[in-house]
């Protein structure tokens, strides 16, 4: 099981859901999370990764440590982080958890009525929005 926890951005207007692959790292290996919005109050280093305009700030040097300790290959980078999912977005964008939930909220009638046809449409329109990630750039859309 991985562990899953709400993060909000610096300015305190966004929040996302993370995800901890396989529980290696800590919440507090992600030192800075900023939306769109704030964005310009993120410093810029090796230790920062930009998703569509949101950025993640981790302790990499500390991320590194855990990592090579637990026996996990290849170079540890932001973007590294991220994309595999050592501590990342929940799913393939912050955006994730309230989308699925709005889906199943707006398709949740037709559950009674036909239930192939809820799962049909679930189906479609969450493939839909994944390819609406993918399109606008978002990186763990880019390996669906
Ligand atoms: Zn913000």
């Amino acid at each position: 099981m991985c562990l899953q926890l709400s993060r909000t951005c610096s300015c305190g207007r966004h929040s996302a859901f993370l995800n901890f692959r396989d529980n290696l790292l800590p919440p507090e290996m992600l030192l800075g999370l900023y939306c769109p919005e704030c964005r310009r109050r993120a410093d810029f280093s090796e230790n920062t990764v930009e998703d569509c305009g949101w950025v993640l700030e981790y302790d990499l040097e500390g991320a590194r440590a855990i990592l090579a300790q637990r026996g996990v290959r290849g170079e540890v980078t932001a973007a590294f982080l991220l994309e595999e999912g050592y501590l990342s977005w929940q799913g393939l964008s912050p955006g994730d958890h309230a989308v699925n939930a709005e889906l199943h909220h707006r398709l949740a009638p037709l559950v009674d009525q036909d239930m192939k046809q809820y799962l049909q449409c679930l189906k479609e329109e969450w493939l839909a929005y994944v390819a609406r990630l993918k399109a606008e750039g978002w990186r763990k859309a880019q390996r669906t």
